[in-house]
């Protein structure tokens, strides 16, 4: 048995079972990634599918996913190789890469304006050993890396991979620490924490996804946004956030998408207190 200390959560996991997140398992006495360099995903896209709205814009981005998850999102969008049955699935059919290997497909896809790595699609920093080296390598050899999370890992976590990191896009999912932990089965306090130490250390973008009926107040905009407005990125600026349209998915499919003038209008409110506010999925 040993306890895993990447996230909140401190599974203790016995020699070779899997923890909660599906990505970590004890082989002879210690916790390691059993998703390491094991892809579920992989596709040349444009950063501000990421999103990323201010970190080189215009250009492309190779993003790989593995499998696995340490929150349990109700409407998650890549239920496949997250945390449903699939998931499982998917971890037991997962192609296998070498650091080295992805850095040379990332280096050849530069002729078609590839930048560089984006860990994203599962959550990476469950198997963030994976992130480290791959981000390392891809680093001396002149690329970007990018890490679409959603956060939940502790500070130790982010710092070993913090030196390697260009942007992050985090998700902020609510500013309601009862519904992160009820219905996500997550911990704000962890994820704010990230937030800003994250931000100290590289470009950072947020994104909170508006589930009707659940988080669409304009009070908890209104305090979201607040509390992201005494955030900076190094280069001065302000920390964008990017407003997200619900779609009914994976075991949340009793309500409509969002309606979209409640997007707009959720981004209006954060424009009070914010200068870079974006809408997805509209
Ligand atoms: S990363 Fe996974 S195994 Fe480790 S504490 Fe979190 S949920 Fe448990």
């Amino acid at each position: 048995m040993a306890k895993c200390g990447v996230c909140f959560r401190h599974c203790d996991i016995k020699e070779g079972q899997i923890g909660f997140c599906g990505g970590r398992t004890v082989k002879n006495g210690v916790v390691e990634a059993v998703n390491y360099g094991r892809i579920t995903s992989l596709a040349l896209d444009p950063i501000e599918k990421k999103p990323l709205a201010r970190f080189c814009p215009g250009s492309m981005i190779l993003s790989v996913g593995s499998y696995g998850c340490n929150l349990r999102c109700p409407f998650c969008q890549n239920h496949e190789i997250s945390w449903s049955e699939e998931a499982k699935r998917s971890a037991r059919t997962a192609d296998t890469i070498s650091p080295e290997e992805l850095v040379n497909l990332a280096i050849k896809t530069k002729a078609k304006g590839n930048i560089g790595i984006a860990f994203t699609y599962n959550e990476p920093l469950i198997g963030y050993e994976f992130v480290r080296d791959t981000a390392a390598l891809a680093k001396n050899n002149g690329l970007k890396n990018v890490m679409v999370t959603n956060g939940t890992a502790e500070l130790s976590i982010l710092e070993e991979i913090a030196p390697y990191i260009d942007a992050m896009n985090i998700d902020l999912k609510c500013f309601n620490e009862d519904w992160y932990s009820r219905v996500l089965n997550g911990n704000m306090r962890q994820v704010i924490s990230f937030i800003e130490k994250a931000a100290e250390s590289c470009h950072v973008e947020l994104t909170t996804l508006i589930v009707p009926g659940e988080n669409d107040s304009d009070d908890e905009m209104r305090s979201l946004s607040k509390w992201v407005s005494g955030l900076q990125n190094p280069n001065g600026e302000g920390v964008p956030l990017h407003i997200s349209r619900f779609f009914p998915r994976f075991h949340m499919q009793d309500r409509d998408a969002t309606d979209m003038e409640k997007v707009y209008h959720l981004a209006d409110v954060a424009r009070e207190n914010l200068e870079y506010v974006y809408t997805g999925n509209c």
